[in-house]
């Protein structure tokens, strides 16, 4: 299937110069869905993790989804001052300024294996630091899971650098893709 024509590039969003990736017109297509879902079994069977972490919004949506059908246990990663129990907290670079990540202490416990999902992957700050929480709590990251990748940013090296394995559905080469 072509998962790439289910997603809609909207141009200078958030602000000019920027192609969002608009994923609601591929969760509008319940077959794209679960395509998505299929091929993240394959790339990680639910043998290889014991839980889904999901990073704040869009990776609820396919970590929530993936660790339902596996019957796995989902945790969220938030932006600061959400998560309303003890966190944990890292902090990582943006184009201008930083941003932060929270996981609640209990998100993993010391020997599971933890599956980190996000909807897309840019620079790779966002998904390193959740791969850095992951550790801290002593899990271990079965993997790393965007269902869009900017090859152009260079993000997999980052995440890869860490030594976690990533799996990323839809390529896009360029920005004015
Ligand atoms: P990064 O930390 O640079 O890899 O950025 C990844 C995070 O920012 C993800 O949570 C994405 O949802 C969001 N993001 C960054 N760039 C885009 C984009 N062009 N379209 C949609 N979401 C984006």
């Amino acid at each position: 299937m072509d998962l790439k024509s289910r997603i809609r590039t909207v141009p200078d969003f958030p602000k000019p110069g920027i192609g969002f990736k608009d994923i609601t017109t591929l969760l509008a297509d319940p077959a794209a869905f679960a395509e998505c879902l299929r091929l993240v079994d394959d790339g990680f069977p639910p043998s290889c993790y014991d839980v889904v972490l999901g990073i704040e919004a869009r990776g609820f949506i396919f970590g929530a989804a993936l660790a339902h059908a596996h019957a796995k246990a989902f945790a969220p990663a938030r932006k600061p001052g959400k998560l309303p129990w003890k966190t944990i907290r890292r902090s990582y670079e943006l184009e201008y300024g930083s941003d932060s990540l929270e996981v609640h202490a209990d998100a993993c416990a010391p020997g599971q294996r933890a599956l980190v999902v996000d909807d897309l992957l840019a620079t790779g700050g966002t998904l390193a630091a959740c791969l850095e929480l992951v550790r801290e709590l002593g899990a271990e990251p079965a993997g790393a899971v965007c269902v869009v990748e900017l090859d152009f940013l260079d993000g997999r090296r980052r995440v890869e650098a860490l030594g976690v394995p990533l799996l990323t559905l839809v390529h896009y080469g360029a920005e004015e893709e």
